[in-house]
């Protein structure tokens, strides 16, 4: 059956769109999906000239790297290829942090985009980007989600979290919906799992027919548990984008016996898509020309990277970000380094392994409905400006403690706290809900944060 609305918006309206707001998106895509079936060492050239452009930039405008650079004695030119990166230092979070300003170029492109990100580790990270870098993201992004089915133009369901948006004014709030209507982008809220919610999620699939469904990883895993459960499955194949938590095996099969085909994607909100699966399923192919990743082992006061097949940490070099360069950033996760050799889907982009290190704990509400404990780590957009760090801790007896960090006084401002409270009523009803000041939030026996922390086991699983 012929889609002429589809074909009109892929074809027509998008390009027009992005054009209209200034943003090379489309070209970039088109040139995105060639580049994807250079060779390796092609695409590595290409990381060095950008990452060259990077370096320049970042000696000339910025006082971090001036310094960082001349106290080691190197010239941009000096690095040969993405591997000599390993001449210069890790940024961790408490540096990303702490170097925020002298980070921040003194000469154009200006930062026009700011984030307030939590990654996995609960404490706020702040990121500043041009609209260069922002082309480059969203295009990656496309591309990468077109592996899994993909495209402008087509139905994708989004069957993700939300957060409650502090100072979102009603023309925001309407835009948002006339983009979701024009650009065929049905949400749905993933966090509630219950029951009712999950059968209002399969009629909205039965009604709408999306031909793509873009998901968290374990709200996915828990849509379709509930359908094969119920033998409700009468669609034809519609392929699952996850992301945003490791997509664990188990949620993986149940997914491909509920919806035919499961695609996983990398990203992280301070350089959005990282790395995605290909048709092949054999790994995920990084974003080459949008950033260098790197998995790298801390042992003993060195850093060197990681063997094929070897776990380690991941680093980020964000090559298109002039106006504020993040050179190295270890942004928390641990993934598998990948082998060096061609995928069998034909496309040259280094691969990595499995993503380990996002797995989120699950919550229960007042009834013993399972929440994903995620919708509580992406609060950090509406609070990260206020606190500087937060646990959820569920007790055995099903309360909830929220204990947070303000960055001043002992007490959150009452817009954020109000927020906090609607946010909690909404996703974890009946459950009873404090808010405690602390110091400092003790770390796991391993040392790592966690924004989640469940001791409570419901009585019956209520979703199963
Ligand atoms: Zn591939």
């Amino acid at each position: 059956m012929s889609d002429w609305y589809g074909h009109l918006l892929a074809k027509a309206l998008f390009p027009a769109f992005e054009a209209a707001r200034g943003r090379p998106t489309v070209p970039l895509v088109r040139y995105l999906e060639q580049t994807s079936y250079w060779s390796t060492a092609q695409l590595r050239d290409l990381q060095t000239g950008y990452l060259r452009r990077l370096l320049r930039h970042a000696h000339h405008h910025t006082a971090y790297y001036r310094r960082v650079l001349d106290e080691r004695g190197l010239r941009p030119e000096d690095f040969d290829s993405p591997a000599d990166l390993a001449k210069l230092p890790l940024l961790d979070r408490p540096t990303l942090r702490a170097t925020m300003l002298e980070r921040t170029a003194n000469a154009p492109p200006a930062a026009v985009i700011r984030k307030v990100t939590s990654g996995s580790s609960g404490q706020p990270v702040e990121v500043l980007y041009n609209a260069e870098s922002r082309h480059w993201r969203d295009a990656t992004k496309i591309r990468g989600y077109s592996w899994g089915g993909y495209a402008i133009g087509k139905r994708s369901l989004h069957y993700w979290g939300f957060v409650p948006q502090a100072g979102t004014t009603w023309y925001k709030r309407n835009k948002t919906a006339l983009d979701r209507a024009i650009k065929r982008e049905l949400f749905l809220d993933c966090t509630p799992r219950g029951e009712g919610p999950l059968r209002e999620v399969v009629a909205n699939i039965r009604q709408w027919k999306p031909e793509v469904i873009v998901a968290y990883a374990s709200g996915a895993g828990a849509l379709a548990r509930f359908i094969n459960d119920r033998n409700l499955r009468d669609w034809d194949n519609i392929p699952v984008l996850t992301g945003a938590e490791s997509l664990l095996p188990h949620d993986r099969a149940e997914i491909v016996r509920a919806f035919g085909d499961a695609f996983d994607t990398y990203g992280c909100r301070e350089v959005m898509l990282m790395a995605s699966e290909c048709e092949a399923h054999d790994g995920f192919h990084t974003s080459m020309e949008n950033m260098i990743v790197e998995i790298v082992v801390r042992e003993g006061g060195t850093v060197r990277a990681a063997r094929p097949g070897e776990i380690g940490e991941v680093v980020i070099t964000d090559l298109h970000n002039l106006a504020c360069p993040m050179i190295r950033y270890v942004n928390g996760d641990l993934a598998v380094a990948g082998v060096d050799e061609r995928c069998k889907c034909g496309r040259g982009l280094s691969r990595i392994g499995q993503i380990q290190g996002r797995v989120t704990e699950t919550m229960y509400d007042g009834k013993g409905n399972a929440v994903g404990g995620l919708v509580f780590n992406i609060l950090f957009s509406t609070i990260g400006h206020v606190a500087r760090s937060f646990q959820v801790h569920q007790h055995p007896d099903g309360r909830v403690v929220f204990k947070v960090v303000p960055y001043t006084g002992d007490a959150l401002p009452s817009r954020e706290e109000q927020l906090l409270r609607a946010h909690a009523e909404r996703y974890l009803p009946g459950a009873p809900f404090t808010i405690e000041i602390v110091d400092n939030i003790p770390l796991s026996p391993a040392g790592k944060r966690r924004v989640v922390v469940c001791e409570y086991k419901a009585p019956v699983a209520v979703t199963r």
